[in-house]
């Protein structure tokens, strides 16, 4: 396995990125990490690097550690921990630092991954990053602090403990998260079920605009550009739309998307298990896990949600 501190030993310099767009377990793998090898390694420096968090992650310590801007002018870190990504375009604006560092190291759950970086750990299996980053601890060096972001990434990929990405491993290390004392029946109800009142809207629209297909296996909503600009809208405001399409009864796979630019959709798929959504979005240059995908394509609503639903039935066809 990935010696983590010894591959880390030498380097002074050290950045630690994730995804674009980072979710629970994007924001909660670089946290954890970035705390734990600012104790075990003082004397460095280490950058966290990412999009800004959504407010509610700002139960996590050192949270204003990260840094979102990036200045011109690229230094080279001696090592960059990429974290939850399947791609290096993934990293978005921290992507250049992976170019250029002399080391890199992958840490990723995710079945698209194909494997990059000079160093890896890439399990297409785990539950999520933050549960692979705790396989890499040394567990007798972590602490409450540490633990917390750990825990909110591990909960956020699981929906609570519940998909089937949960593993014996998964629930062992819980256990031991959670025996650091943090509240964490409050920090769940905080970063997964609170909704501000705008992502309700959002969800009610999104859910009351929505169409079925294919006999109701099928379920597709968006937001537009237009809705996004009146309500004031960004990303965030759609948090949880897409897992709340796939729960109507009936439904195999649902299909979320919001415009980014005119024409161009970032769509989010969701399987309850028959389709792997992972396929499709790899299909058209995005990816994921066999539930839950992701990939940016151009068109109409209509347009997009045709091309997805060919990709369905063949796979539907072959069950
Ligand atoms: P979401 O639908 O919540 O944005 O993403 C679901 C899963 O698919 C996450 O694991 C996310 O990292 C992945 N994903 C979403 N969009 C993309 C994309 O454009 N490219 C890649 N490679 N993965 C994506
Ligand atoms: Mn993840």
């Amino acid at each position: 396995m990935l010696d983590l501190l010894k591959e880390l030993k030498d380097c002074d310099t050290v950045a630690i990125s994730g995804h674009v767009r980072p979710d629970g377990d994007c924001i909660g793998s670089v946290m954890g990490t970035y705390l734990y090898l600012r104790k075990v390694f003082p004397e460095k420096t280490i950058i966290p690097m990412i999009e800004k968090p959504a407010p509610e992650f700002s139960v996590i310590s050192g949270i204003d550690d990260i840094v979102t801007d990036f200045q011109p002018g690229v230094p080279r870190f001696d090592a960059f921990i990429g974290l939850d990504s399947s791609s290096p375009d993934r990293y978005g604006d921290a992507g250049i630092y992976f170019e250029t560092a002399k080391k890199t190291i992958v840490i990723d759950h995710h079945i698209s991954n194909e494997g990059f970086g000079d160093l890896r750990y890439i399990d297409g299996e785990a539950s999520s990053t933050c549960e692979l980053i705790c396989d890499l601890m040394d567990r007798s060096l972590a602490d409450k602090e540490i633990a917390m972001p750990l825990y909110i990434g591990i909960i956020h990929d699981t929906g609570v403990l519940q998909y089937s990405n949960v593993s014996p491993k998964t629930l062992n290390t819980v256990a031991w998260l959670i025996g650091y004392g943090f509240d964490f029946s409050k920090i769940i109800e905080e970063t997964f079920y609170e909704r501000t009142r705008l992502q309700n809207e959002m969800l009610g629209r999104a859910l009351i605009e929505s169409i079925t297909f294919m006999d109701g296996k099928c379920i597709a909503s968006k937001i537009d550009k237009k809705t996004m600009e009146f309500y004031g809208a960004d990303s965030h405001a759609f948090e949880g739309i897409v897992n709340q399409l796939r729960f109507t009864k009936g439904v195999e796979v649902a299909i979320f998307m919001y415009e980014v630019e005119s024409m161009e959709y970032k769509v989010s798929l969701r399987s309850r298990g028959l389709v792997d959504v992972a396929k499709i979005a790899k299909f058209y240059d995005g990816g994921g896990h066999a539930r839950a995908a992701g990939f940016t394509m151009k068109g109409t609503f209509y347009d997009i949600v045709n091309n997805i639903s060919d990709s369905i039935a063949i796979q539907l066809d072959e069950e």
